[in-house]
C-alpha cells in the first residue's frame, strides 16, 4: 500500500513539475495600447516572456520621448537644445543626429529637421491655419541643419532662435530602440507600431496593408509581403485642414515654408532602420518621386510613392512583393 502511495505522489510531483516547466516554457502572445510621443502605439509580442516584453516596449517609448525627443517636456534633450542653445549627448544620439543630418545633405535639404519655428506657425498639432507670409518668411531665417554643429559628445546651436523638431524621425527612432530591447530579450516575433512607423520582428513573413490614402485608417489600396524590417509612411491625410476651399498639410518644403505640393499623397519606406524608413519617408515625399527614388536607393532602402492621380510608384524590388487590391489604382508604366 505504501509503495503505491508513494507512486502516486512521484507521478503527481512529476506532473506538476512538467506543468509548471511547460508553463515557463509555452509561447505567450500579450498586446499593449497606449499614447506617448503625440501618437497612438501599439504591440503585439509573441514569445515565453511575451508579458513582460509589452511593459518593457512601453518604458523604452515613454523613456525615449521624456529623456530624449519630446519638444514640451523639459526634461528631455531636445528641449533642453531648443532653450539652451547647446547639450550633451551619448554616442549612440550622437550618431543618429549624425546620420539625419546626412540625410538632410543627401536629399539636398528637402529633409530638414531644424524647421520648428515653421512647423510651430502651422500649429498642425493644436488648430492650425495658414499663418502671415511674412512670419514664415522669418521662422525659416531660423532653420537650416548647417546651424547645428554635431559632434560626437555635444549638440551646439549657432541661431538662439532655431527649433529643432524630430517629428519626422522620432517615431522610428523609437522602433529602433524597441528592437535592440527586443534583440536582448526571448521574443519571437512582434509588430510594434508607432504612429506611421511599424516595426516588423523575428521569424517568418509579415503582411502589410499599404493605407489608402483617401479613406480612414482601416482601409487599404495594397498588401506588401515582408520578411522584417521597418516600414514608415508619411501622408498627407495624417496631419491637414482646408482653408478657402484650399488643403494644407504638415510636409513642409523647407525652401518655402508651405506644405509640399508635387502631386504626391503618400510615402512608404522600408529599411532595417527605423530611423532611416522615417526620415526617408519625409525626405522622399518632400523630394518627389524621381528625386525621391534615387535617395531611397542610396540608402539601400525600399519605397511606394502614390500619387493624387492613384499612380503606383515602387523602387527596390519591392513591386513583386507588392500587390495592388483597390481597382482604382494601377502601378506607373515602364
Ligand atoms: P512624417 O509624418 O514622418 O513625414 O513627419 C512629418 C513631421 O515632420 C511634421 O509634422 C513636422 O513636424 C516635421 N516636418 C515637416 N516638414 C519636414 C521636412 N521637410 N523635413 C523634416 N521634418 C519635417
Ligand atoms: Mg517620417
Amino acid at each position: 500500500m505504501k509503495k503505491i502511495g508513494a507512486i502516486i505522489v512521484a507521478v503527481s510531483v512529476s506532473i506538476l513539475v512538467f506543468l509548471l516547466v511547460y508553463d515557463a516554457v509555452q509561447i505567450k502572445t500579450a498586446t499593449t495600447e497606449f499614447f506617448s510621443m503625440n501618437t497612438f502605439i501599439s504591440a503585439k509580442v509573441e514569445g515565453i516572456n511575451a508579458a513582460e516584453d509589452i511593459k518593457e516596449i512601453k518604458s523604452t517609448v515613454e523613456e525615449l520621448d521624456t529623456r530624449l525627443l519630446s519638444r514640451t517636456a523639459d526634461t528631455s534633450l531636445i528641449f533642453k537644445l531648443n532653450q539652451n542653445g547647446e547639450i550633451t549627448v551619448d554616442p549612440e544620439f550622437a550618431a543618429q543626429l549624425a546620420l539625419l543630418a546626412d540625410v538632410s545633405k543627401q536629399s539636398g535639404g528637402a529633409f530638414d529637421f531644424t524647421l520648428g519655428a515653421v512647423s510651430d506657425l502651422w500649429n498642425f498639432g493644436g488648430t492650425p491655419a495658414v499663418p502671415e507670409k511674412k512670419k514664415i518668411a522669418d521662422a525659416l531665417l531660423h532653420s537650416g541643419i548647417e546651424k547645428l554643429e554635431i559632434s560626437e559628445t555635444s549638440v551646439k546651436k549657432s541661431d538662439g532662435s532655431l527649433t529643432v523638431d524630430l517629428g519626422a524621425s522620432g517615431k522610428g527612432i523609437a522602433l529602433d530602440y524597441v528592437k535592440s530591447y527586443l534583440d536582448s530579450g526571448r521574443c519571437e516575433k512582434a509588430v510594434v507600431s508607432v504612429g506611421g512607423s511599424v516595426l516588423l520582428y523575428g521569424k517568418g513573413e509579415f503582411s502589410v496593408g499599404i493605407r489608402n490614402p483617401f479613406g480612414d485608417s482601416s482601409s487599404s489600396i495594397a498588401t506588401l509581403k515582408l520578411k522584417g524590417g521597418c516600414i514608415s509612411t508619411s501622408g498627407t491625410y495624417e496631419q491637414s485642414f482646408e482653408e478657402n476651399g484650399k488643403l494644407y498639410h504638415h510636409i513642409l518644403n523647407p525652401e518655402t515654408g508651405y506644405p509640399v505640393e508635387n502631386g504626391l499623397v503618400s510615402v512608404t519606406v522600408i529599411s532595417e532602420s527605423g530611423l532611416l524608413s522615417d526620415a526617408l519617408s519625409t525626405a522622399c515625399f518632400v523630394l518627389g518621386t524621381e528625386d525621391g527614388i534615387k535617395l531611397a536607393e542610396s540608402y539601400g532602402a525600399q519605397a511606394i510613392f502614390i500619387t493624387a492621380d492613384k499612380t503606383v510608384y515602387t523602387c527596390g524590388s519591392i513591386e513583386n512583393s507588392l500587390k495592388l487590391t483597390d481597382s482604382d489604382y494601377s502601378f506607373a508604366e515602364g
